[in-house]
């Protein structure tokens, strides 16, 4: 079982100081090729966190459920053949990825997504994370429904949801929607590590790779948002700041009242911080929650999908300010960055999935912005 020897690995405190460096590796300004979105190479990567070769299993249900799939992809699947989804409200389907580090027995399916049927096209939201699984999505579209697919929204530039884009732009007649981040994502030098390291062992997935530019850029103010409307369904999609990446979306799917948050909050997942800011994301959170307390359902970009109150949220966000004042402590009694990541140590999240790979990862990042805060 892979997260039994995940567990176990954070117990005995290997993996050490390889967290550190990934804290800092987004900051250096040489080109780090074959490095993780982690900051580790493909040797460095602990396997414990991926998806283990050969398993196929999907739990039965995508709300509500603590039971998160486990699917290994065989390199030879073709691009025209569907994903699972699940359909959580009529004509609303969800895909529920794995919980897991992308490998190469996930492919890069380590992220949800879904989209929205109406009587007038089909909106997606989000593309996966590989070319060939942004095609696969297409064909899952295909599979339910005749309508043509006409608008995907980005939700941010992290590589699970953006990369799968460009089989979207192939298609005629599909309006792009993303926040204006991703266009400093697409020229900066992340991109180019993060492409790279998923080439290393995926290259047949990224085939045909390329970085798109939205066609519509959701407005810049935080908060505000875009509205569009398709076949008597009204999609609002609110720019939620750079909370985790260089730039977040959420979408409310009005009549239906449901709410794609995307990575705002993780369900039986420890969030991953390398971008964006911690106290963005706690006032993002807390938007959510008193904006939407009364939503139908939030989907999250990992983990199953939740009804209201959305534990899932506050648990993120309690995760997100209890790291905040730990870290602030460990800096204002004169702890240094190593040791800090060595005891800032959450017991009641260590059984949550990627608690050992996230989490120390998590601390060098929070410490780090605390102490460009302290000169600004
Ligand atoms: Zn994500």
């Amino acid at each position: 079982m892979p997260m039994r020897c995940a567990i176990r690995k954070v117990a005995l405190g290997c993996c050490g100081g390889l967290m550190l460096t990934a804290s800092f590796a987004a900051e250096k300004s040489d080109p780090h090729a074959g490095e993780s979105e982690h900051g580790y190479t493909r040797e460095e990567v602990d396997h414990d966190y991926g998806t283990e070769a050969g398993r196929v299993y999907y739990p039965e249900i995508a709300v509500d459920t603590d039971d998160a799939p486990s699917f290994a992809i065989p390199e030879e699947v073709g691009e025209e053949v569907p994903l699972k989804v699940y359909e959580v409200v009529p004509g609303t389907w969800m895909f529920y990825g794995n919980i897991a580090e992308v490998d190469e027995n996930n492919r890069g399916s380590n992220g949800n997504a879904g989209f929205v049927v109406t009587d007038d096209g089909v909106v997606v939201i989000d593309a996966l994370g590989t070319p060939k699984l942004g095609k696969r999505l297409i064909a899952t579209v295909r599979s339910v429904t005749d309508q043509p697919i006409r608008y995907l929204i980005v939700t941010h530039n992290h590589p699970d949801h953006a990369y799968g884009a460009i089989a979207f732009r192939e298609l005629p007649g599909v309006i792009i929607i993303g926040h204006k981040g991703t266009l400093k994502y697409i020229n900066s030098d992340r991109i180019e590590h993060s492409v790279t390291y998923r080439r290393t062992f995926i290259d047949p997935d990224m085939k045909g790779f390329k970085a798109v530019t939205p066609d519509v850029l959701v407005n810049d103010t935080v908060f505000a948002k875009y509205t569009f409307s398709l076949g008597g369904r009204t999609f609002d999609v609110y720019n939620t700041g750079a909370h985790h990446s260089y730039g977040d979306l959420v979408i409310h799917q009005v009549e239906d009242n449901i709410v794609w948050i995307s990575d705002l909050a993780f369900n039986n997942r420890v969030t991953f911080m390398s971008d964006g800011s911690s106290k963005a994301a706690i006032a993002a959170q807390k938007w959510v929650l008193e904006k939407f307390a009364d939503a139908r359902l939030m989907i999250p970009g990992h983990g199953s999908a939740q009804t209201k109150p959305f534990p899932m949220v506050s648990w993120t966000l309690r995760y997100m300010q209890t790291l905040r004042d730990r870290t602030r402590a460990a800096l204002d009694d004169g702890v240094d960055l190593q040791d800090a990541v060595d005891s800032i140590e959450f017991d009641d999240w260590k059984k949550v999935r990627l608690y050992g790979l996230n989490h120390r990862a998590n601390v060098g990042f929070v410490y780090r912005e605390m102490e460009i805060q302290a000169f600004e």
